[in-house]
């Protein structure tokens, strides 16, 4: 299933190009009372959802994506956990790149471990980006993000999948610069999510998933989940031995190489195999 929110946060379900309004079903989530649980309501729910997400689709009139502005599929994530360098090509261009200030920053993600971008920085598809600082240089990183559905902690590489309730494009924006990367990485807007939730029942193992990004029609970063060092299920291990992960949690799995400076009046082209493709503009 392709999981949308549109608009002003209105539930949609993807298919066939399409997207159809279910809302309705976002009043089965029963409302909290102080202090609120800090996962993502949606996404804790999802399981108990998805049959009638799937029943209220039917016979609604299709609208199509272009029509509407797409908001971050996972609207209320308590963390947004990233991978610093996480495939060989890229960490061999950071290393080689004279422009890199922190070159300490620049090792093996076995030893630099993850970070946190800050969930303000969060954005749809149809929100865009919006430059910091504008006088400085900005980047783009295309990577695959997966959303843990359910709670867990010490987690192994073979369970941790199961955690997962899917899968989504992840852009992490980042300014260049000697500052810690959750400074660099937390403007608003910074932290994409889009265009859509695919499911990790729809999705299947993410592996061989082929990434592409370009600027203005130029291809600038394609790559293949199959050469991140490390995968997907060692990365919640990886994390999950640190954090208690939640249910809307989101796992950036880190860029490959080809990454580089972003303008206004950019159009940016995402897609990754499986879950498919969106459109950015960036703005001053
Ligand atoms: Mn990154």
């Amino acid at each position: 299933m392709r999981l949308c929110f549109f608009d002003d946060y209105r539930l949609g379900v993807v298919d066939n190009d399409a997207i159809r309004d279910v809302s309705e079903v976002l009043d089965e989530i029963a409302p909290q009372r102080y202090p609120f649980a800090r996962d993502d309501a949606f996404i804790a729910h999802l399981p108990q959802l998805m049959p009638k997400i799937a029943a209220a689709a039917e016979g609604k009139p299709a609208i199509a994506p272009t029509r509407v502005r797409l908001r971050s599929p996972v609207p209320n994530p308590g963390k947004l956990i990233a991978a610093p360098v996480n495939y060989q090509a890229h960490l061999d261009e950071a290393i080689a790149d004279p422009g890199t200030f922190a070159r300490a920053h620049v090792r093996r993600i076995q030893e630099t471990g993850l970070f946190l971008k800050a969930t303000s920085a969060l954005a749809g598809a149809g929100d865009g980006i919006v430059l910091s600082h504008p006088g400085r240089r900005s980047d783009h990183e295309i990577e695959l993000a997966a959303v843990i559905g359910r709670r867990c902690k010490n987690v192994s590489k073979a369970e941790a999948l199961s955690c997962v309730a899917g899968y989504c494009i992840g852009l992490d924006i980042t300014i260049r610069g000697p500052e810690e990367r959750s400074l660099r990485k937390s403007p608003d807007s910074y932290a994409v999510l889009g265009p859509w939730l695919v499911t990790a029942d729809e999705l299947g193992p993410p592996s061989g998933l082929q990434l592409s990004l370009s600027v203005n029609g130029e291809e600038r970063q394609r790559a293949n989940t199959d050469d991140l060092i490390l995968g997907v299920g060692e990365l919640i291990e990886f994390a999950s031995s640190f954090y208690t992960l939640e249910p809307g949690d989101v796992v950036y799995t880190g860029t490959p190489e080809g990454v580089g400076p972003i303008r206004p009046g950019d159009v940016i082209v995402a897609r990754i195999d499986r879950i498919g493709e969106m459109t950015l503009g960036v703005r001053e």
